[in-house]
C-alpha cells in the first residue's frame, strides 16, 4: 500500500464540502477542508496536498486567480468546481492550468472518480517541486521551468531534460534514457548531444549560482538531479 493521498478540499458551502469529504474519506483519501482562498499557498507549500478540489466562487478570493498564483511555483493537480457551464474552457488548460472540473450539481461519487482519474495521470508530478528539487520548479502547463525563482529560457530538448529531473529527483538517467524520453527522433542523436545539453542547462543554471550544481554526473551511467541540496 502506498502512503494516502491527500486532497485538499476549498469550498466555501459546508453541506457541498461535507458529500465530497466523505465520498473521498470513503475512498480512501484524508482530506482537508478550507471554507476559502486564505491558507490554501500555505499548506500547498508545506507539502500537505496532493491534489486540490478548487471552487472558483469563493468569499475571499476567486478560484481561478488563486490556481494561477500556484501554479506559478506548483503543478499540484487541481480539480475545479463550478456552478457556471460557461467558465469551463477557461479552467481546464493553458490560461488557468486546471486538471479537470466539474459542474455543480454533481455527484460526491463521481468526483472521487475524477481524483483518482487525475491522480493517475498526473502520478509523477510532484507536490512541492521547489522544495524537492534542487531549488527547480516545473509549471508543466506553461513549459516553464524556474530556479530559485527565475524562469530559464530553455530550448525544447534541454526543458525536456530538466522536467523530467524534477519530477524524479534523484533518479538517474543515462544518456539513452534522456534520448529515449526526451528526443522526439532518438535516433538522429548521439551521447554527445545529451552532453552538450547537460552541459548548456548547467551553464544556465551557474548563472545564477554560481557554486551550486545540482546536477550530478555518474561516469559511465549518466545523470541526475542531486536530492541533498
Ligand atoms: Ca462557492
Amino acid at each position: 500500500m502506498g502512503e494516502m493521498k491527500h486532497i485538499l478540499i476549498v469550498e466555501d458551502e459546508s453541506s457541498i464540502a461535507e458529500n465530497i469529504q466523505y465520498a473521498l474519506e470513503t475512498e480512501g483519501f484524508e482530506t482537508t477542508w478550507l471554507s476559502e482562498g486564505r491558507g490554501v499557498e500555505s499548506l500547498v507549500r508545506s507539502g500537505g496536498a496532493d491534489l486540490i478540489v478548487l471552487d472558483i466562487g469563493l468569499p475571499d478570493v476567486n478560484g481561478m486567480e488563486l490556481c494561477k498564483k500556484i501554479r506559478a511555483w506548483s503543478s499540484v493537480p487541481v480539480i475545479f468546481l463550478t456552478a457556471r457551464s460557461d467558465e469551463i474552457d477557461r479552467v481546464v488548460g493553458l490560461e488557468i492550468g486546471g486538471d479537470d472540473y466539474m459542474v455543480k450539481p454533481f455527484s460526491p461519487r463521481e468526483l472521487s472518480a475524477r481524483v483518482k482519474a487525475v491522480l493517475r495521470r498526473t502520478g509523477g508530478r510532484d507536490k512541492n517541486p521547489a522544495e524537492l528539487s534542487a531549488g527547480l520548479s516545473l509549471d508543466e502547463e506553461r513549459c516553464l521551468v524556474s530556479y530559485c525563482g527565475r524562469a530559464l529560457d530553455l530550448p525544447r530538448y534541454e526543458f525536456g531534460i530538466l522536467s523530467l529531473f524534477i519530477t524524479h529527483p534523484g533518479r538517474v538517467y543515462s544518456r539513452d534514457q534522456l534520448m529515449e524520453m526526451v528526443w522526439d527522433d532518438p535516433g538522429m542523436s548521439t551521447d554527445r548531444t545529451v552532453d552538450a545539453h547537460i552541459k548548456n542547462i548547467r551553464a544556465k543554471l551557474k548563472k545564477i549560482t554560481p557554486d551550486i550544481d545540482p546536477i550530478k554526473t555518474h561516469r559511465g551511467i549518466g545523470y541526475s538531479l542531486r536530492e541533498d541540496i
